[in-house]
């Protein structure tokens, strides 16, 4: 007898926390990690790296053939590859975060990446987080989350994370860099982010990294039959 493996989609807006969260309960479940984020993220750096005017949808479009992207998922991280070079350390610099959205608003860039997402996802014992995992990449999870917390609460923790980093902005930056990113991912005609009628909402604004993760184990338990 053998616990049955289920796919989990993560939702929710930038910053709660939905990547690190999702990585620990991953380990714990020992369940393969997708984070689709720094998918979108990966192909905004080939993007910018190539000297590509983010607004030019179809000069975007025609990079995707020759992106050669891949995903590594580990323990600690889900690494990203672009033509083979290791780009996981430069996704997140606030460059990128100024321009994913623009890039994720493109539809011939979510069919590239939802195609990716989904053969990624077919192994089973999966948890993916994003924007659009409920509604579009696996609208057959078996367990699906809204993961949020209020906007402050958000650009905090981030700019607690970045403190001493390169990537160091002053809080209110973040706070407008989060709001703005929110209000394109919600406002898009493609795939916007939404809470689907059947994601369980988890509000982290008053809970702990630890009890956020204690309650998604929980919710997945509930959902995983033996077999
Ligand atoms: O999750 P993360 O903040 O790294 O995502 C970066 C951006 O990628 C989001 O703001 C969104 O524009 C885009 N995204 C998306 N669909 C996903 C995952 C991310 O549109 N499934």
């Amino acid at each position: 007898m053998s616990l049955k493996k289920i796919a989990v989609a993560i939702d929710g807006p930038a910053g709660a926390g939905k990547s690190s969260i999702s990585k620990v309960v991953a380990n714990q479940l020992d369940y393969l990690y997708i984070d689709t984020g720094a998918m979108y993220r990966a192909v905004t750096w080939a993007v910018l790296h190539e000297h590509i005017d983010v607004h030019n949808q179809q000069a975007v479009e025609q990079l995707l053939p020759s992106l050669n992207l891949s995903m590594e998922p580990t323990e600690t991280a889900c690494k990203v590859f672009i033509g083979g070079e290791n780009i996981t350390d430069f996704i997140r610099q606030p460059k990128i975060n100024d321009n994913v959205s623009i890039i994720a608003s493109y539809k011939a860039v979510r069919q590239y990446l939802v195609e990716r997402q989904r053969a990624m996802a077919a192994v089973g014992g999966v948890i993916l987080d994003g924007r659009d995992i409920g509604s579009v990449v696996l609208p057959k999870a078996e367990l699906k989350i809204y993961l949020t917390a209020s906007v402050e609460t958000r650009a905090k923790r981030r700019w607690l994370e970045v403190q001493g980093t390169p990537n160091e902005l002053p809080l209110e930056d973040i706070i407008a860099s989060v709001t703005e990113r929110d209000e394109m991912d919600k406002n898009r005609k493609e795939s916007p982010l939404v809470q689907v009628p059947d994601a369980v909402l988890v509000d982290s604004s008053d809970m702990t990294f630890d009890e956020t993760v204690a309650h998604i184990l929980s919710l997945v338990e509930a959902r995983t039959n033996y077999e």
